[in-house]
């Protein structure tokens, strides 16, 4: 029997009934009581506790783990709170944290016995042991989740040997009343659309049946609205999903759990049609239960499912026909047995791939240059097409050892790579995709290539040419390196330029006139296979020489262009800037000076926040958000690459496979006359001058010549000003999509890529939003929605070094060195300072009510000169880094 307490005792039988744990005052699962909290206002966070406990709650969950509260404080006031509440405190209470600091300051400040929700082997034996002692000492029970150093336990395997693992440690060990021991083995989501998901609730059963039967005393818990992750705003299912989940959890053996009352169906009052729909996903009972859920799940939402019913109709085509519709369709769960068959048929292997593979590529190829199919499907199609080469790749390699004589192939070889000091790397990985779904050969170098190994690779691979990509502008400089030098090599094949930062411009200015062979700017991804078709061809000469020319042509007008279009000098400029009444302008204080940093913050909160616009763009997919999905053209394609991006996105939230940091500070701060900021510490030493460029171009009159420092209270005033920085990563997409792409998936490796930028920009917006309304506090009642946020309608901006109106990467430099960057959150600066992750943003907050986001535009040489000698760098360096900006 497992004996708790508040001012009551609880005591729990093997035989009692389910007990429900509230799980309304948690700062994680509950927004109304994280905002009481962070308010201060615990009285009313008081009500919360009570109407759980009136609500029927046998337990009281507690959790203060946010990143914005003081969670030690926050626990032990609530706490001694509750000790004053007879209704509330007649029950236990589960101390609920991740930081033990936090559990223990609780088990100092609660009567009774409680339970501590938990500990696990995660940070290795010793520390579980000696934490397992503490508790025994304070008299509590506890919750032990099935986690251990190599991770969560995901399988019924592991589930049972972290468990057993634990309780010999406590028993044995530590002597802890297995009784106290509650054992929490991962409830974790269903009809996910992955294969690996779907025995998840099996697992859970199972798991907990064991535990029962062989860890004599210990009692099985867990957090049931997991479960039904992937029904999100589908309350009906939910709840069904919930009711199910526990009644077969509880005939297995489930003692208590964390549950919202409020959604739990009563079992037997599920529609009996979506029980049954629901038990077959739960237990595993057929193929297809997740899509017929997913069916069911849209029909009770009112709207009926778009997805055309899949009568399976292709499965009887030939074999050759099969295989084209599924690269045709992107569908690979048959791809394997087909072309097993289709190799059963052929006479060699090869010929499986020369033939309906390729007809099924090429027909894509046609559907794509048509426009009749986009990028998003183009790459599902490859996902296909990779999983049966690699499945006949075997093959293939026995059968050239028996005949040598038929291994040569014909293809075209390009090596692809992100230049030296830049780390973007998606839209050359969807290039490479969309080229070796045309039969072209890939050598893929990765990011931040040096140009001799670009070049190394081109000469001993023999390619037939290179494809160089970039995001930053510093790479624009490298580019013209490598150009360079393979000129100087003597290199004589054609080469690709594309990424963001790069233009036709550019590259008709700086790189086409350094190389010899052809350089062609590449727009995007579906442009690279009619650019190389051409440059690799008969016609090839033709095709050089009217780039060529039109490079010319493009020099020329720039130069005149050039000489129409007036600019004024830096000192002009200044005297023509940004003007603010400063006399009558009321600086607004920060609330905190302090440096808040962030880790795993939640991801599902962070989700709220992505713009979903770029995303659909990185697919080459042109149109807003939500419009996009019922657009005429590119609606069907954009509305099932969002679907599958929401099952990605609820992995990555589920699985925590995203880790999101940030750190972000406001100091004191002035102007100076030169454009500068200074930033002063608390007691006003200075600590830094940021640089920024300032519009030079004539403007028409009453239009200001706008440079950032413009919006910072200048140092000849009185009194000063602040100014904010940030630095916001996501780590884990990397490692992430390495094994997607080790196992042929580009498609969901490119997708985990463009989703973790998005969250990157998403939690950039979170925190700003946080900035102005708790920690700057400048705009405290401010309440906007996402598509408001998205518009800019706040107050203040937060310009990022690289973007228009601080075209200098060098910025990150102070930025790094000001919050510590890489000690407080991991993110490194390359040496031509792209952020490491990749999925990175950093930059400026500027609080000012007439603060706008600008362009610098271009710059002429005077203001290099003098940006130079303040940054005290030479002009090279200055002018690399402002390359895209040189008005010369
Ligand atoms: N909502 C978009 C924001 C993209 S802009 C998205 O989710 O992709 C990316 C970042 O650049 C912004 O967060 C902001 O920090 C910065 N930024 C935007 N416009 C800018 C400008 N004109 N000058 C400097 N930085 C800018």
């Amino acid at each position: 029997m497992l004996q708790l307490s508040g001012l009551e005792p609880l005591h729990i039988y093997p035989n009692s009934n389910f007990i429900n744990i509230g799980e309304r005052t948690n700062v994680a699962g509950s927004k109304i009581f994280l905002n009481l909290i962070k308010e201060g206002n615990f009285e009313k966070a008081l009500d919360i506790a009570r109407e759980q406990v009136d609500g029927g709650s046998q337990i009281l969950d507690i959790n203060m783990d946010d990143g914005l509260i003081e969670g030690k404080e926050a626990m032990v006031t609530f706490l001694r709170m509750i000790a004053s509440e007879p209704d509330i405190c007649k029950i236990p209470l589960m101390i609920d944290s991740s930081k033990w600091e936090i559990l223990e300051a609780g088990l100092k400040n609660v009567q009774g016995k409680c339970i501590v929700n938990s500990i696990s082997l995660k940070g290795g034996e010793h520390e579980f042991v000696e934490q397992a002692k503490k508790i025994k000492r304070y008299g509590a029970a506890t919750i032990v989740m099935a986690f251990d150093e190599e991770g969560q336990a995901d399988s019924y395997e592991r589930r049972i040997e972290i468990c057993k693992r634990s309780y010999d440690i406590l028993v044995q060990e530590v002597h802890f009343n297995s009784e106290d021991i509650i054992f929490d083995p991962n409830i974790f989501p269903v009809a996910t659309g992955m294969q690996e998901h779907r025995n998840n609730a099996i697992d859970f059963f199972r798991a907990t049946k064991w535990i029962k039967e062989n860890l004599k005393g210990a009692k099985v818990s867990g957090g049931v609205s997991n479960v039904s992750f992937s029904f999100r705003g589908n309350n009906t299912v939910r709840e069904a999903m919930h009711s199910a989940f526990l009644f077969h959890a509880i005939q297995n053996g489930m003692d208590m759990g964390i549950v919202n009352p409020s959604q739990l169906e009563i079992y037997e009052n599920i529609e009996p049609e979506l029980l049954r729909k629901v038990e077959d996903v739960l237990l595993n009972r057929t193929e297809e239960a997740t899509e017929a859920l997913l069916d069911y799940a849209e029909t009770i939402k009112g709207k009926n499912s778009k997805k055309e019913k899949t009568i399976e109709e292709w499965r009887h085509f030939s074999v050759e026909k099969r295989l084209e519709y599924a690269l045709v369709k992107g569908i690979t769960e048959f791809i394997i047995e087909d072309t097993e068959e289709a190799r059963q048929k052929a006479t060699k292997p090869l010929d499986v791939i020369e033939g309906s593979l390729m007809d099924g590529m090429n027909r894509v190829g046609e559907l794509f240059g048509s426009g009749k199919m986009f990028l998003p499907q183009v790459v599902k199609s490859a996902r296909v097409m990779k999983q049966a080469v690699a499945y006949l790749q075997p093959f293939i390699e026995e059968s050239n050892a028996l005949h040598p004589e038929n291994s040569q192939t014909e293809t075209q070889k390009i090596v692809l790579a992100t230049v030296k000091g830049d780390v973007h790397d998606i839209g050359k990985n969807i290039v490479s995709v969309v080229l070796s779904c045309n039969n072209f050969q890939i050598i893929d170098l990765g990011v931040m290539v040096s140009s001799e190994k670009i070049i190394e690779a081109a000469i001993t691979e023999k390619a037939d040419a290179i494809g160089l990509s970039g995001l930053i502008t510093p790479s624009l400089d490298e580019m013209i390196s490598v150009a360079e030098e393979m000129q100087h090599r003597g290199l004589q094949i054609p080469l690709l330029i594309g990424g963001a930062t790069t233009s036709r411009l550019h590259t008709a200015l700086k790189i086409n006139p350094v190389y010899k062979s052809a350089v062609v700017h590449v727009l995007d991804a579906s442009k690279s296979v009619p650019v190389l078709s051409q440059l690799l061809s008969e016609h090839k000469d033709t095709f050089i020489q009217n780039i060529d020319l039109e490079y010319q042509k493009l020099r020329e007008d720039y130069l005149n262009r050039n000489a129409s279009k007036e600019f004024i000098s830096i000192e002009e400029a200044r005297k023509n800037k940004f003007k603010i009444d400063w006399e009558t302008y009321t600086i607004s204080q920060p609330k905190s000076l302090e440096k808040h940093i962030f880790e795993e913050y939640s991801l599902d909160e962070i989700a709220n926040y992505i713009d979903w616009t770029p995303y659909f763009q990185t697919w080459e997919l042109s149109g807003k958000f939500p419009a996009i999905l019922e657009d005429k053209i590119v609606g069907e394609a954009a509305t099932n690459l969002w679907e599958e991006t929401q099952l990605v996105l609820n992995e990555a939230i589920q699985n925590h496979a995203f880790n999101a940091k940030a750190v972000l500070q406001i100091f004191k701060a002035n102007s100076t006359n030169q454009d500068e900021i200074e930033v002063y510490n608390d007691s006003n030493q200075l600590l830094e001058i940021l640089q920024t460029t300032r519009q030079q171009s004539k403007k028409s009159s009453n239009q200001p010549n706008i440079s950032l420092s413009d919006f910072i209270k200048p140092k000849s005033t009185n009194g000063n000003d602040y100014i904010g920085m940030f630095a916001v990563s996501i780590f884990g997409a990397e490692s992430w999509a390495n094994q997607l792409e080790s196992e042929q998936n580009d498609y969901k490796a490119i997708m985990v890529k463009a989703l973790a930028d998005r969250f990157a920009e998403a939690f950039t917006e979170l925190l700003h939003e946080k900035l102005r309304k708790e920690i700057w506090a400048y705009q405290s009642s401010e309440n906007l929605q996402n598509d408001e946020l998205i518009q800019e309608k706040y107050i203040g901006i937060r310009p990022a070094p690289g973007y228009p109106a601080c075209p200098d990467h060098q910025e990150k430099i102070a930025i790094w060195k000001i919050l510590d960057v890489e000690n407080a959150i991991g993110t490194q600066l390359s040496e031509n300072l792209a952020m490491l992750p990749a999925s990175s943003v950093s930059g400026f907050y500027f609080a000012n009510e007439h603060a706008k986001y600008f362009g610098v535009g271009k710059i002429n040489k005077d203001q290099v000169e003098e940006y130079a000698s303040r940054k005290n760098i030479s002009i090279e360096i200055a002018e690399k880094y402002l390359r895209a900006s040189l008005n010369y």
